[in-house]
Formats: C-alpha cells, structure tokens, sequence
C-alpha cells in the first residue's frame, strides 16, 4: 500500500468518488467497503502523520510494540464486524484482565465473586454473593448506579463499597465529577459482574489482539487498488461548507464524503466547543521483565493517574529485561491547544449543542459525518465499526 506524505500540487479531488477524512475505523472501514461494494475510487486524508487513528500501535526505541493514544482491547459481541475485520488480521487469544488497586489490595474488575471475597473476607463475601445472586441471578452484569438504587441493607453494604472503592475517585479523576454527576451509561460500561468470570469484557464472544498490531490491520484493510492514502492533510485547509455544497480544493464537490473529525471544528466552533476530556500518556521503559500482574491496573482509591497499562502483558511479546507502561492522566481538553479530544463528555447539554453542528451539515445530501469524534459518541472501536459498515451500505446502494 502506498501512503503519500502531504498532498499532491495535482491532487483533482474529482478524480475520486469518495473523499474520506481521516484513516482511523471510521474512516478506514468506510474506504475499504465502499472501494469494494460500489466500485469507488477514495481518498483518505489524515491529518496525522499515521494511519490507525486512536488505535495506532508502533515499537518503542526499546523494541516494545505500544499503543500510543492509550491501551486498546478489542471485544465484540458482533458477528459481522468481528467478520469483517478478521479479513484484515489474525487475532490473538488474548483476554483482558484489569485490577483495581483498592487500599493496596489487588481486586478484579468488573467487581465480581472474586473481589467480594477480597473486600469483605470469605464468609461474608459469600453471603452477600448469594444475596447478588438471589437477586439478580448468575452470571448478571448490574451497573452501579441500579445496585445503589436497592434498598435492602446488604446490597447497600456491596454498592456503597463498589461505589467508594471502585467508582468514585477514579471517576473524579477521569471526568472531574463524581459518578452520580456523570451520565450512567459511562459507569454502566464496567458493571458489577455476579459470577465468576474476571475478563474485563465478560461474555463478549469475540475478544483478542491483532497479532501483528492495530497498525499492521489498518494497513491491510487500507491496502486495496482503488484507495490512496495522503496522511499530514488537514481536511480543513481544503474544505469550504455552505447551506448546500461542500467545496474540495475551491470547487464544488460532487462525490461522497464520509467525515471522522469533530463537527465543531468544522465551522470554527463558533456555536461553541463541543466538550471532552482529554489525556496525557506518560511511557516509561523499566529494566525489568514484568511490572504488575496484569494488562491494567486501575488506581481506584490512590494517586493522580486512572491506570497503569504494561503493553507486554496485553501484546504477549517477549523481550526479556525490559517492559514499558504507560499511565493515564485526565483532563479537560482545551481546544486549539494540539491536545486530543479523546472523550465526549456525554450530557444532555452537550448532545443539544452537537445536534446544532449537526443540523448545519443536514442539507449537505453527500457528506456523511461518522465515527467516535463525528458522532459525538462514546464508541469502542467495534461499534464504530458498525456504524460504519452501516453507513457504508447506505452509499453502497444509492449507487447501485
Ligand atoms: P479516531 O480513531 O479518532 O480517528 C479519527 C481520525 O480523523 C483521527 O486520526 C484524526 O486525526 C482524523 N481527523 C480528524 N479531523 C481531521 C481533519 N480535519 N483532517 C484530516 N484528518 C482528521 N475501544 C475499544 O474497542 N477497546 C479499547 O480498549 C479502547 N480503548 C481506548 C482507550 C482510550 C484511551 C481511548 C481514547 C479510546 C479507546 N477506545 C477503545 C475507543 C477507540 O479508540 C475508538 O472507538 C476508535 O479509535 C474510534 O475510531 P474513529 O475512526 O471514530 O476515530
Ligand atoms: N470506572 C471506574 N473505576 C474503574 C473502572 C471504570 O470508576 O475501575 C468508571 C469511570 O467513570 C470510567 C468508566 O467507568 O470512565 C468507564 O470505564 P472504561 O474502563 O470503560 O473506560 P475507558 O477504557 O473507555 O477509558
């Protein structure tokens, strides 16, 4: 596959039927299907100097394979994208472990028979355990926010636990709000999980590692005759919206565009700022073969960083005598200041403002705003890839 640095003096945008801003999922999964389904010639303009988007994984100057824009796990209960996107890589057998560090002790999450055990010692673990069971039933996800809500004493006794231990601080430290502030449907991905079962993603069917990284499946899925690549293009440079056109190089567009970036951005946020959170990642390389027992390690009562990832642990690469972490610390993104939008801050206020950017582009019958930062949404890869099959088969069969 040819990537291009920079665009062409002869770029003709005209000379493509699809215009694609930005080569991550989104963007990357819409090219691929589209080159394939209606025929198309795309291009895909990226502003980075890399494909992949968020998923970007690259070896360190330590020969350690690591993600840079934060630890990537993929899991999903979909047939269809784990179809589409095996085509592109082998997967390891790799399934996600994650510990909180409560007070010292190591305990898993989602909190599940296990951690309640570590909490409260083995008796009464397993009698409030039961009570979970009796509940809820076995092997049942509840989220934190509905097991607050019960009104017997010892579910109280569980969820005023999970809520102190596990959600409150390191939800302080993500969103700068505590969990009842937060939207429940953020909290509700990481539910108390009443079983045995400690995977992060517990019961997802399909879940592993790319085994030559998320960079190697970009590439391949990217790899086809009728896609070009030109990676360091802001599509901004070359774009002009109105009420009813979308001009590409000062000439109206007449081809698809399918748009991963923020709305906002588009119109000089001059509705405002779409709201998010955004991340410093601070990588360490330590002379050592192991530092913690698993992939991550959430700091749920203790220190200013929300989790430890060590990238050996999730890619099982060997490399003796070395290992690199990565911690995570959140803030609130400043816009224009080169930092990443990397979390929609999801609230009603927030989505009102989004629908407005919105409706501006509504007219615009061609252009087509999909993926994480597009909608607006709090996606994992897998769901934007469904997003953006489905928007694929829309343009697929308008043309057929
Ligand atoms: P992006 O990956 O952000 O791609 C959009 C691309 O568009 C970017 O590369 C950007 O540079 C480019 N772009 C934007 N504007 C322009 C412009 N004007 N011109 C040109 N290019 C432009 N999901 C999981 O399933 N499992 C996980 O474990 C997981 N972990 C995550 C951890 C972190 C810290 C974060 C932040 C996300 C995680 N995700 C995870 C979510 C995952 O990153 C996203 O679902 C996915 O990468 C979104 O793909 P996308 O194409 O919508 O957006
Ligand atoms: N969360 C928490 N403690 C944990 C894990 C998650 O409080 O140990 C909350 C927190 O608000 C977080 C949300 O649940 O932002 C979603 O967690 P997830 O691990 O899905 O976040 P991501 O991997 O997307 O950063």
């Amino acid at each position: 596959m040819q990537i291009s640095i920079g665009l062409p003096a002869t770029f003709n945008p005209d000379a493509y039927d699809m215009i694609v801003v930005g080569a991550g999922y989104a963007g990357s999964v819409c090219a691929r299907r589209v080159a394939e389904g209606a025929g198309f010639r795309v291009a895909v303009l990226e502003r980075r100097e890399h494909i992949a988007g968020n998923a970007y994984d690259y070896v360190n100057d330590e020969g350690i394979l690591v993600h840079k824009y934060g630890p990537h796990i993929y899991h999903t209960y979909s047939e269809r994208v784990h179809e589409f996107l095996s085509r592109f890589t082998k997967w390891t057998d790799y399934q996600h472990k994650v510990l909180a560090n409560i007070h010292g002790t190591l305990m898993p999450v989602p909190f599940n028979h296990t951690s309640l055990r570590l909490a409260f010692g083995e008796d009464r673990g397993e009698e409030l355990y039961r009570k979970l069971v009796d509940t809820f039933g076995e092997d049942k996800k509840v989220p934190i926010m509905e097991l607050r809500q019960k009104n017997d004493p010892d579910l109280q006794e569980v969820a005023d636990y999970v809520y102190e231990n596990v959600f409150l601080y390191y939800t302080m430290k993500q969103w700068g709000q505590t969990p009842d502030q937060i939207d429940p449907s953020v909290t509700g991905r990481v539910p108390v999980f009443i079983g045995d079962d400690d995977r992060y993603f517990p019961q997802a069917p399909y879940q592993g590692m790319p085994e030559d990284g998320y960079t190697v499946l970009f590439e391949h899925m990217l790899d086809h005759d009728l896609i070009d690549v030109f990676v360091g293009v802001d599509a901004r440079d070359i774009f002009t919206l109105d009420e009813n056109n979308v001009s590409v190089c000062g000439k109206v567009y007449g081809g698809e565009i399918v748009y991963t970036g923020p709305l906002d951005e588009l119109f000089n946020l001059d509705l405002g700022a779409l709201p998010y959170r955004t991340l410093d990642m601070q990588f360490e390389t330590l002379e050592q073969d192991q530092f913690q027992p698993v992939g991550t390690v959430n700091y749920t009562t203790s220190e200013d960083f929300t989790r430890i990832t060590e990238f050996k642990n999730m890619t099982g690469q060997v490399v003796p005598g070395k290992t690199t972490i990565m911690k995570e610390f959140s803030h609130a993104y400043e816009p224009g200041s080169g930092q990443t939008p990397y979390y929609a801050i999801i609230d009603p206020k927030n989505r009102a403002l989004y629908e407005r950017y919105l409706e501006r582009v509504q007219n615009l019958t061609n252009f087509h705003p999909v993926g994480r930062l597009a909608e607006y949404r709090y996606y994992d890869m897998d769901a934007v890839t469904d997003s953006a099959l489905e928007l694929s088969d829309e343009i697929i069969s308008c043309h057929a």
